[in-house]
């Protein structure tokens, strides 16, 4: 990419993430002006459902998660302090690289091994981590394979994908010390503590540079929740249904001769709307936000649930809800191109005079696929999720509308989208998993790499945070995170031939 090329794309991501949403052309009731709202983003997000959407006054679901986690006015990401606030006892809600070092230890060892079996690249390996929270995996990573010399130095650079400038910084300061922090075109700069290698920080993951010779190994742990979701419902078909206006860019027009009546079910999208009882009568304890079921089709519900056959089974059964998140399919699609290169077809140039072009056969960008990505997660194995949006706050369930950039809002990933996307994008990849997380690390070895530490542990409190913790992440009743939590990896394709380690494939060394 050029220099003009990648400052706009720079630019373009930074606008594209950190645009507030306009307040400023609402003209308000007093009540509504001088209301206590829970938050900022809470008055913010209700002026912007007011004049962005005066018609429909709702918002998608996912306007308003991007707005209430990634808001730089506000946002729980963007704006808590990631080291106390989010992360941990004291914090909302706790991860398992935060549990015990040796989750990342074994992260960490399943790379080598996967490195070993893709043949011990020397040169052009880049460790790529989205969303690294307080930096603690990327850490125990870098630290585990310090001991593997071969390895680590054929490390080019760590690419971080972080949109949280606070966490930027936290992770920056763990992973790289009191090195300076430079700027650059697409984002930050340091060096690692551990490797010396360079650690460069980038807001969007379209922002890191493609390369055919690269071999790039992926990590998202507890990424994919936080990405917004869209949810539909399918509606039977009803002649009160059919709009009687429809919204332009320059406002709502009355069609003079109303559409046809569906005649078979349709999807609805569930929007996030005000409650009037709190924003107008300011009734107590009434909450602010509620989830309202659009009254007619939107762009949206019109061709988001297209994407996959899963969706279009359901359509036919009213009452059938799916929750679909484009943002986390891109994500997927991205790490598999990285991989095993683009499945696009190139296109043949037009000949003078005609629009039309003629394709010519697959021809993935990369000569040989390289690399892996390992996506660790909560979700469903093989269903679509259903009412799975959720608010933490303080390791407890709470509302997910409620104080908007305060609480942490998520929903479940859906591990075979993911899948599909990335399969979808590039031909040069196979997916293996999702298996559960207990049989993930217990075959990676979690139960003697904890023996081990123990052997050198005196402090009988340190011993038994060691042992709740590790046990903590395979069991599979209780609070275990064993069943719940999941792991799907992305390998280059291989005909199903050899099965990564930890999904079902045993170490070669
Ligand atoms: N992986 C860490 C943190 C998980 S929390 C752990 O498991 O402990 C989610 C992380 O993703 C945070 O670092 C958050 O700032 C980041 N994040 C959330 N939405 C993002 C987005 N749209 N783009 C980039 N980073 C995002």
């Amino acid at each position: 990419m050029n220099h003009v090329a990648k400052r706009t794309v720079t630019r373009l991501a930074r606008n594209y993430r950190s645009q507030p949403l306009r307040p400023s052309l609402w003209r308000c009731s007093s009540t509504f002006a001088d209301r206590e709202w829970s938050t900022p983003l809470a008055k913010t997000l209700a002026e912007a459902i007011k004049v962005e959407s005066p018609t429909t006054g709702s918002i998608s679901i996912a306007a308003f998660m991007r707005q209430v986690l990634t808001s730089p006015e506000g946002g729980y990401y963007t704006t808590r302090s990631g080291g106390t606030e989010v992360f941990g006892k004291k914090g909302d809600f706790i991860t398992s690289p935060e549990i015990t070092q040796v989750f990342g230890e074994l992260v960490g060892i399943w790379t080598v091994a996967e490195w070993i079996a893709q043949g011990r690249k020397r040169t052009g390996i880049e460790l790529m981590e989205v969303g690294p929270g307080k930096g603690t995996l990327m850490d125990d990573i870098l630290r585990t394979i310090g001991n593997f010399k071969s390895f680590s130095s054929a490390i080019e650079a760590i690419y971080l994908v972080e949109a949280s400038p606070a966490l930027r910084e936290i992770q920056k300061q763990l992973l790289c010390g009191d090195a300076p922090m430079e700027e650059t075109e697409i984002g930050h700069k340091s060096i690692s503590k551990h490797i010396g290698k360079p650690v460069i920080w980038v807001e969007d993951i379209r922002l890191l540079p493609h390369s055919e010779d690269k071999t790039p190994f992926i990590f998202a742990h507890e990424f994919f929740d936080a990405l917004p979701i869209h949810a539909f419902q399918s509606v039977a078909p009803s002649p009160e249904q059919q709009p009687k206006e429809i919204n332009t860019p320059t406002g709502p027009i009355k069609l003079d001769q109303p559409q046809k009546p569906a005649t078979t079910p349709q999807w609805r999208e569930l929007m996030v709307s005000l409650n009037p009882k709190a924003v107008v009568d300011n009734i107590k304890d009434e909450p602010e936000f509620k989830l309202t079921l659009a009254k007619a089709s939107t762009p949206s519900s019109l061709v988001i649930p297209e994407i996959s056959d899963r969706y279009k089974a359901l359509k036919s059964l009213p009452g059938s809800t799916i929750e679909v998140s484009p943002e986390s399919r891109i994500y997927a699609a991205e790490f598999a191109r990285r991989i095993g290169g683009s499945s696009q077809t190139k296109v043949a140039p037009t000949t003078p005079g005609s629009r039309a072009s003629s394709a010519v056969p697959m021809m993935p960008l990369k000569r040989k696929p390289s690399g892996a990505a390992l996506i660790m997660d909560y979700g469903t194995s093989d269903t679509i999720p259903v009412n799975s949006l959720r608010g933490i706050k303080q390791h407890q369930k709470v509302p997910p509308l409620s104080s908007p950039g305060q609480v942490d809002v998520s929903a479940d990933v859906d591990f075979t989208a993911l899948a599909e996307a990335a399969i979808d994008a590039s031909k040069g990849v196979e997916v293996h998993g999702p298996v559960e997380q207990g049989d993930f690390l217990l075959s990676l070895g979690i139960a003697e790499r904890a023996e081990q530490l123990l052997k050198n542990i005196k402090d009988e409190e340190r011993r038994k945070n060691l042992e709740s913790g590790w046990k903590r992440l395979v069991d599979k009743g209780g609070n275990g995170m064993g069943k719940i939590y999941k792991v799907l990896a992305i390998i280059p394709e291989n005909d199903g031939k050899r099965r990564p380690v930890g999904l079902g494939g045993g170490i070669s060394l």
